[in-house]
């Protein structure tokens, strides 16, 4: 027990520690206006280190990377990148009080593009790669859809078919680096998925219908 409680104390003391120290970065809540990812991330870290993780997505309604461990940057020739981040916006918080300033209230999803200082935020994860598909590769709605017969449960056998048929079917200004590719999915299957073309782009799921 004694261990324990020294422990506790440590861990309150090194949040008191961070709490002390001066805060000019990103501000610590969920914001909208455009900032760097990894100024986002930083001020998500500063907030545990003060708070600590549990609970740490909800009660601190901030930005955050999307895939822990994984920049997820989908690159593109001209430079542009792919940053996805999420917040967290919902609150049943009895101590929260956004009265002056609501949240939104779900689950945001946000891409990034730090080269040109471009960002969006939408509901849907979907909703924020197709945006930024507009913002780097204007056009890509046009692309054809990948036929069905090509899909295998393979993924290898399924990409080098994938790979073939675009060579033989893609205009040949979207053969390029992190150019997409649109495929109809199951009813399941909708997500959009990052660096599974045959470009290293997005397989984007097309519209159910
Ligand atoms: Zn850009
Ligand atoms: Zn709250």
């Amino acid at each position: 027990m004694h261990g324990e409680s020294t422990l506790f104390d440590m861990a309150e003391f090194e949040r008191e520690a961070v709490a002390a120290m001066p805060w000019e970065g990103v501000p610590l809540r969920y914001v909208t206006e455009y900032h760097h990812p990894d100024d986002l991330a930083a001020a998500f870290e500063r907030w545990t280190g003060e708070h600590g993780n549990f609970g740490c997505l909800m009660r601190s309604h901030m930005w955050h990377r999307a895939y822990f461990g994984r920049q997820d940057v989908a690159a593109s020739d001209e430079a542009h990148e792919l940053h996805m981040l999420n917040a967290d916006t919902r609150c049943d918080l009895a101590e929260h009080d956004h009265s002056a300033d609501p949240l939104p209230g779900g689950l945001m999803y946000q891409a990034n593009c730090p080269p040109c200082r471009w960002h969006v935020i939408t509901e849907h994860e979907n909703e924020a790669v197709e945006a930024w598909q507009d913002h780097a590769m204007p056009g890509w709605r046009a692309l054809p859809i990948l036929p069905t017969k090509l899909s295998t449960a393979d993924e290898k056998k399924a990409r080098a078919a994938a790979a073939k048929w675009c060579a033989e079917n893609y205009p040949a200004e979207w053969q390029r680096p992190g150019a997409p590719v649109i495929t109809r999915r199951g009813p399941y299957g909708g997500r959009h998925v990052g660096g599974r073309s045959p470009f290293g782009g997005y397989d984007l799921a097309a519209p159910n219908n």
